[in-house]
């Protein structure tokens, strides 16, 4: 039996098993590259636990909706699984499978003893008012309830979810358990038990491994960022505190663009009348700029920040920037890489350069299970010595063995999850 091979047929699939594809694409690659036998490939290819359920939703108004959501566990040989939950509108099952195998890979090559799993539900938490959000949320975790826990599986925030949805996912967990256990979820509140430097981590990851890429001064560096949301944002924010020119930003409402000469966009003043207007649309201290635009500006450095597939066989000719690191997972489809690879461009790939954010859940969980807590000084430090050590064994891997970056982040997360899988051997 071999692994599934990416349908030629993009156009006829949906954004969610074209990701599918895509991991499965870079899996095979790397598997290739291990030479890793059938079963083992077929193994890995396939979640290990899978499930769908369906919400019903009570409405304000009294109707009943019901939308679908899922938990997927893609791999737990090397530890609980772990991967946030997406409430966005155009989640499925192959989208959520996809995000879950990527956190396996994220999670064994930044050295964190968890395997890899992910949720979601498809719905527009945009047309929720809180109160059917929170009713959303209780009922989707009572649904899963027999998957998750703190030795099984630790959700944590994606798209569409924040630290509201993690307290009422502890809540209606530590409900049912009688007890608290605020080690079920990270990106917890603090006042449950959250880390310090959790909220800012992925972005903070991101930066870390922008400007480990960059290898020279950050000082007047070009930055376009796609998605504004808990990620894009403080990337943005990080990287101009850095030294850079993060000249345009975009998120569902538009895109708008201030020139480098101009001093590029005030991410601070941006970040204030995003919170008071819900979207970057109409800012006054900048121009409007198509959507699209952004992905082909003559910047040094190019942020996708928002969801799977942005950069794509289509536009990936017309990208500039030199440096694209992927704060969103899944950005790029196999035939974009290509192109930027040929084209001379650098790719971080999302499973090194977004891994921040698992890392701090990661040391969010260890100071739940010593009931303590560090400073945001200790956090930060243990945060950038693993992003920058896989920075620098990707980037030897990488030089040493002719690969991309992506190829050589696969082939040392791959690498650990089968070689977890040898060890352990198979039962019965
Ligand atoms: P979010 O919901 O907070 O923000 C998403 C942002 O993307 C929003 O600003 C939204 O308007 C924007 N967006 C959506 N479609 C867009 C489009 N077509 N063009 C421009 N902008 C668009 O989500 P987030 O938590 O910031 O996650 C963003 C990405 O980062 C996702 O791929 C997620 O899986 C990944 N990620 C998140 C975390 C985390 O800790 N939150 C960790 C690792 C990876």
């Amino acid at each position: 039996m071999s692994i599934m091979v990416p349908s030629k047929t993009p156009a006829l699939i949906s954004p969610g098993r074209q990701a599918l594809d895509s991991a499965l694409h870079q899996l095979d690659q790397a598997a290739e590259h291990l030479g890793l036998d059938n079963g083992l490939r077929t193994v890995l290819a396939t979640p290990r636990r899978s499930l769908t359920v369906s919400v019903p939703v009570r409405r304000e108004d009294g109707r009943l909706d019901v939308v679908q959501g899922f938990r997927v566990q893609h791999n737990v040989s090397r530890g609980p699984a772990k991967g946030g939950i997406r409430f966005h509108p155009g989640t499925d099952i192959h989208e959520i499978t996809a995000l879950a195998m990527w956190m396996t890979w994220k999670c064994a090559l930044v050295g964190i003893p968890y395997g890899g799993a992910k949720g979601g539900v498809s719905v527009d938490p945009t047309v929720l008012t809180t109160r059917e959000l929170e009713r959303l949320t209780r009922r989707y975790v009572n649904e899963i309830l027999p998957l998750i826990g703190p030795e099984k599986d630790i959700p944590a925030p994606d798209v569409g979810t924040d630290e509201q949805t993690m307290a009422w996912i502890m809540d209606t967990y530590s409900v049912s358990a009688g007890y608290s256990v605020p080690g079920v979820v990270t990106g917890k509140p603090m006042t449950l038990g959250g880390s310090l430097g959790r909220s800012g981590a992925t972005s903070r990851g991101v930066q870390i491994a922008t400007l480990a890429a960059l290898g020279r001064s950050p000082e007047g560096m070009t930055v376009a960022v796609q998605g504004f949301g808990k990620v894009g944002a403080l990337t943005a924010q990080y990287l101009a505190d850095a030294g850079c020119k993060v000249v345009a930003v975009s998120d569902i409402t538009g895109a708008v663009y201030a020139s480098a000469s101009s001093g590029g966009l005030d991410i601070a003043a941006l970040r204030t009348w995003v919170s008071e207007t819900g979207g970057v649309s109409g800012y006054r201290h900048a121009d409007a700029l198509p959507l699209d635009d952004l992905l082909e500006l003559d910047v040094d450095v190019l942020i996708p920040a928002a969801l799977e597939g942005a950069i794509t066989g289509a536009n990936a000719p017309r990208v500039r920037a030199r440096l694209i690191v992927e704060g969103a997972n899944g950005p790029t489809t196999p035939e974009a890489d290509e192109i930027l690879t040929a084209n001379g461009a650098t790719v971080v790939p999302d499973i090194l350069a977004n891994a921040g954010g698992v890392i701090v859940s990661y040391l969010e969980c260890v100071q739940n299970m010593q009931a303590y807590s560090w400073s945001s000084g200790e956090v930060e430090l243990k945060l950038r010595d693993l992003v920058e050590s896989a920075f620098s064994e990707v980037k030897s891997m990488a030089a040493a063995r002719g690969l991309t970056l992506r190829q050589a982040a696969h082939v040392i997360g791959v690498g650990r999850v089968a070689e977890a899988h040898q060890m352990r051997g198979l039962y019965p």
